[in-house]
């Protein structure tokens, strides 16, 4: 078995509950919104699962064994910090992040106006051009907690390929 192999995957996946009185944080972009995510850190839901998608493509586990969500130095944190780590933790397997697919479910606002900013906040921390990322959004129709808008998830998708190391 080839111990650093070309290429690898990784999935991740977010939800969080939306309440009134809490803030709106979907890719490093504050919304205006009459709810927002509940819960300990600044609750952006893509970041997370672009976090786990990361740490799942190099079998690192995810989000909550490496930042504990009953750590009080977590509380209401910037989730950049545990994407940053993430991000950090691929180049020290020797792999570089190829690209990413993100679709994140939300039955209310329209995300369209957001896209490229959200875009660009997750291409910066992450080190790669902008058309390397893709997000997307899409409503559930109405069904379940998310189409209630009382939730928002997020899928994300990543790969990252080998670096080569420079000759001798
Ligand atoms: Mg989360």
């Amino acid at each position: 078995m080839n111990p650093n192999p070309p290429m690898r995957i990784g999935c991740g996946y977010d939800l969080h509950r939306l309440e009134p009185g809490h803030p709106l944080i979907i890719a490093g972009v504050k919304i205006e919104h009459d709810r927002g995510c509940v819960a300990h850190s600044d609750g952006d839901v893509v970041y997370h699962a672009v976090t786990d998608a990361l740490l799942g493509a190099i079998g690192q586990g995810d989000i909550g064994a490496i930042f504990p969500d009953d750590d009080p130095k977590w509380k209401d944190a910037d989730s950049s910090v545990f994407l940053r780590e993430a991000a950090l933790r691929v180049h020290g397997t020797m792999h570089g992040v190829g690209n990413l697919d993100v679709t994140v479910v939300l039955e209310r606002p329209k995300l369209r106006p957001y896209i490229d900013q959200m875009r660009q906040k997750l291409a910066d921390i992450l080190g790669v051009d902008v058309s390397a990322v893709s997000v997307k959004a899409k409503t559930n129709e109405g069904v379940d907690a998310v189409g209630r808008g009382e939730a928002i998830a997020c899928h994300a998708v990543v790969t990252t390929y080998a670096e080569v190391s420079p000759g001798p």
